[in-house]
């Protein structure tokens, strides 16, 4: 296999898929096998029936999720909660628009924030496996995004609840001051509002 290429564990999308209609919403299936160099993360906000920023980070080809109410801090004293969910395609990533009434998650989806990942988990002097660190309820990953830069601990807190923390760890990139969920609101991927998300999609709709 080349390089950097990673075959998609289909069966850890199972659960994606079952809970959607593919013929009613135009979020990705996940057919393709695809996986960057350097593993990617994206922060999608989803103003769902309630407001939410999911986390995801490229594992084994797949997008490992996590749904945070009040969306990461640049504070290393906040705690955010998040709450572990299904994994999602690859391709996922690059989903911004509308998920139409009446299907899983219906509302608008914005990428929030994009970039790549490095795995910073150390145990022994040695890096711990994502899979692994998954396993144990101990992720820590140091991004390179747009709006988010440093590192970031997972924690798993409620196991039977998929319960998990999300907390900036304190290094150079920490930021008190900064508060990106509310002074970056807009798309890094388009530079769009989620208010325009919503027009451009009822747009393209009276077009077809
Ligand atoms: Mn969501």
């Amino acid at each position: 296999m080349a390089e950097g290429l990673v075959m998609v564990k289909k069966k850890s999308l199972a659960h994606y898929r079952a809970k959607r209609d593919f013929k009613t919403s135009p979020e990705p299936k996940g057919d393709t096998i695809k996986s960057s160099k350097k593993p990617i993360f994206v922060i999608q906000k989803h103003k769902a029936t309630q407001l939410h920023y999911d986390v995801r980070l490229e594992i084994d080809g797949v997008l490992v999720s996590w749904a945070v109410p009040k969306g990461p801090s640049t504070d290393p004293t906040v705690k955010r909660l998040a709450v572990r969910t299904e994994d999602h395609p690859f391709e996922y990533a690059q989903f911004e628009g509308i998920i139409p009434e009446g299907n899983y998650g219906a509302g608008t989806v914005m990428v929030w924030d994009r970039g790549t990942y490095k795995n910073i988990k150390m145990k022994s002097g040695k890096l711990v496996p994502m899979n692994e660190c998954l396993k144990n309820g101990q992720v820590e990953v140091w991004l390179e995004g747009k709006k988010l830069q440093g590192g970031y601990v997972f924690i798993e807190i409620r196991p039977e609840k998929n319960q998990w923390l999300l907390k900036k760890i304190d290094d150079e990139m920490a930021d008190a001051r900064r508060n990106p969920v509310s002074t970056e609101p807009d798309s890094a991927l388009t530079g769009r509002t989620m208010d325009e998300i919503a027009q451009d999609n009822n747009e393209l709709i009276l077009r077809m």
